[in-house]
């Protein structure tokens, strides 16, 4: 079997980890949570890191601590995992929703200008499929109109934009370390920013608000999302290979280009190099083009006897029932998010997957297509 995602250990997560058994430190008290806080954040080039317990938490609390809630109105792209949306909706706040750029799978700019409105609080800037949002853009219509910028850097530990590290341009950004995602720590994620005091709200929130003088007096309601020490250990491993990790995902993208290129005809592929960004590839996606002789279920469908991990692509927020019995986005099109979600697919693309395993894939892959 050729899984969808290997996660790759190959540091000093196994050392780090003995380290946290031998001294008894597990729980979230441990030295290895500030460790990984103030590596990543320097390294996402924020000042404050606060680790929780998974990159959906990071937006739940990136939402709360910027106060977002009844009657504001957050701007995404409709074409991301539900996580963002249900931060917002939870909270109370509106979601409204712009469709993706076709050549650069992300947010269209374009459209984020026309869905601001007097309510409009925040935007949340998500980076899809490993390419950054073109920020630059983005960056000017939050300054224009005095909105928080929320970036979900979930997809690009390591990605840069125009030399800038993804994660650095929010107000508030937050990131997952899901095993899939290019820095695990089994579940984990991050909440990262500059701002001193919101850094302390978010600490604060993560740990049901106790207070430092009154512990069990609240003054209002937080979460749990404490991330442990033995979370926080194998993310300090991880983090020590970043570099190297960034280097293989854009190896593995150019094999699977350099393989697959005589498909051309019947896949759309990621989008590659672009004047700000080139993609470290968090997942390799096809996009089945209409005159493939093959169609997307026939040929996943044949992968898997083939004993071949895919996954389809991200489904669309306005398509989503759960939204639509709230009454959210009736009668809204986004037709780039549209065609992806229902052609497009992603290829077994994990840290952990071998050049030999890589090379039977598009092997496979080819052969399906005639
Ligand atoms: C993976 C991901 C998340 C959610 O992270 P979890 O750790 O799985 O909760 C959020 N946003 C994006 C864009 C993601 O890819």
């Amino acid at each position: 079997m050729i899984p969808v995602n290997t996660p790759r250990l190959a540091g000093n997560e196994a050392a780090y980890l003995q380290e946290c058994i031998e001294t008894g430190w597990i729980s979230s008290e441990g030295p290895f949570v500030s460790r990984f806080e103030s590596a990543f954040a320097k390294v996402v080039d924020q000042k404050f890191g606060i680790a929780v317990t998974n990159g959906t938490a990071a937006l739940e609390c990136a939402i709360a601590a910027l106060r977002i809630g009844p009657g504001d109105e957050v701007i995404l792209p409709t074409f991301t995992i539900i996580s963002c949306a249900s931060a917002i909706v939870r909270a109370g706040a509106t979601p409204v929703l712009v469709d993706l750029d076709p050549t650069t799978w992300n947010m269209d700019v374009q459209q984020i200008a026309t869905k601001i409105t007097a309510r409009t609080k925040a935007i949340m800037a998500v980076h899809l499929y490993s390419l950054p949002a073109d920020m630059d853009p983005i960056l000017q219509l939050c300054e224009q109109h005095g909105l928080f910028l929320i970036e979900d850097a979930a997809e690009v530990h390591g990605q840069t934009y125009k030399g800038r590290p993804c994660g650095s341009f929010g107000h508030i950004s937050t990131f997952s370390f899901y095993p899939n995602k290019h820095l695990t720590t089994g579940e984990g994620g991050m909440v990262l920013t500059n701002d001193e005091a919101l850094a302390e709200r978010c600490r604060s929130l993560r740990n049901l608000c106790f207070q430092p003088q009154k512990r069990f007096v609240h003054e209002e309601l937080g979460w749990n999302w404490r991330m442990t020490n033995l979370q926080a250990a194998l993310g300090l491993a991880q983090l020590e290979q970043l570099e190297e990790v960034v280097k293989l995902k854009r190896q593995m993208g150019d094999r699977y280009r350099e393989s697959l290129k005589e498909l051309e005809a019947y896949f759309e592929f990621p989008p590659s190099d672009k004047s700000y960004s080139k993609n470290i590839y968090w997942v390799f996606g096809l996009v089945v083009k209409s005159q493939s002789p093959v169609s997307l279920s026939s040929i996943t469908d044949a992968l898997k006897k083939h004993r071949i991990g895919t996954r389809p692509f991200f489904w669309p927020m306005h398509e989503q029932p759960v939204f639509k019995k709230m009454g959210l986005f009736q009668d809204e099109k986004y037709p780039v998010a549209e065609h992806l979600a229902r052609n497009g697919f992603y290829l077994p693309s994990g840290l952990g997957l071998s050049e030999t395993d890589q090379n039977k894939v598009a092997d496979c892959l080819k052969e399906i297509m005639g």
